[in-house]
């Protein structure tokens, strides 16, 4: 009998990577997903490694379950968390729209470690109070619906968390966001930008809002703004600690 799991490999070291994710690799006939993510699995006699393109992600996904079908012990990976802008939506998609026999498929979701906690856990605790998480690419969704909700999270004094803030598709849409943002916080609430986050390639940058750039986002980055009342301990000879407190100070 075949299964499909469908697992985040968390940020990127191994060691933020879960025992249970673990397990499943283990036991897997074939993992598919982008490439990136394809090559941090460790290669072994019986696993057959099935890597493919960006924005490919139905196709990734049909295929996912006519192997699982045909009795193929299949493990689907997404970077973070599947279920955060990945591919286990993709593969619910598919699976309302395909053929009845793929709902008889025994399917799991693996959790892992989303890039939004991972950069948050390095400055300390940004997202201590309530905040909200938007993805600002505007492949699957239009431009409008992005700045509506970034102008309401905003008024909400949300913390707020960007996932694919500027890729070279699309340089304009941050720079648009930023001054969305400046025009509704008129602060100086700290801006977080966290790049590679737990790689060998990792930096984290914190600028107040008013100096931050376009050009300190690309599409290894994960941009987190605060809320107004978002603080910063400065300490002698150590990075600075950003958090937001679990009360509200009106
Ligand atoms: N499922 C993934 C997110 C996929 S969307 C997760 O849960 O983390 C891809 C976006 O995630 C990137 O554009 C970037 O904004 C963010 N991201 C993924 N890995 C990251 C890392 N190690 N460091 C910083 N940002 C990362």
């Amino acid at each position: 009998m075949g299964w499909l799991k469908i697992v985040g490999m968390g940020p990127g070291d191994e060691t933020l990577l879960t025992p249970q994710v673990q397990h499943a690799l283990a036991k897997a006939s074939d993992v598919i997903g982008y490439f990136p993510y394809i090559a941090r699995v460790t290669e072994r006699p019986g696993l057959r490694l099935h890597g493919s393109d960006n924005r490919v992600e139905l196709d990734r996904a049909k295929h996912a379950l006519q192997l699982a079908l045909k009795g193929n012990k299949v493990i689907v990976v997404s970077s973070g968390d599947p279920g955060v802008f990945a591919m286990a939506a993709a593969v619910f998609e598919a699976l309302e729209d395909g053929p009845e026999a793929w709902r008889t498929i025994d399917i799991d979701v693996l959790p892992g470690i989303t890039a939004m906690l991972a950069a948050a856990a390095r400055v300390g605790a940004p997202l201590g109070h309530d905040f909200c998480t938007i993805n600002l690419s505007d492949n699957l969704k239009p431009w409008e619906i992005i700045e509506r909700r970034l102008r309401l999270s905003a008024e909400a004094d949300f913390a707020m968390a960007f996932y694919n803030p500027r890729s070279k598709s699309r340089p304009q849409g941050f720079e648009k966001a930023l001054r969305i943002l400046n025009s509704v916080c008129k602060d100086t609430r700290p801006v977080i930008f966290a790049r590679a986050v737990s790689s060998p390639q990792e930096t984290i940058n914190v600028v107040p809002l008013t100096e931050a750039t376009p050009q300190m986002a690309d599409m290894r980055t994960m941009v987190i703004v605060g809320s107004s009342q978002t603080r910063i301990i400065q300490r002698p000879d150590k990075s600075p600690i950003v958090y937001t407190p679990r009360f509200w100070a009106p």
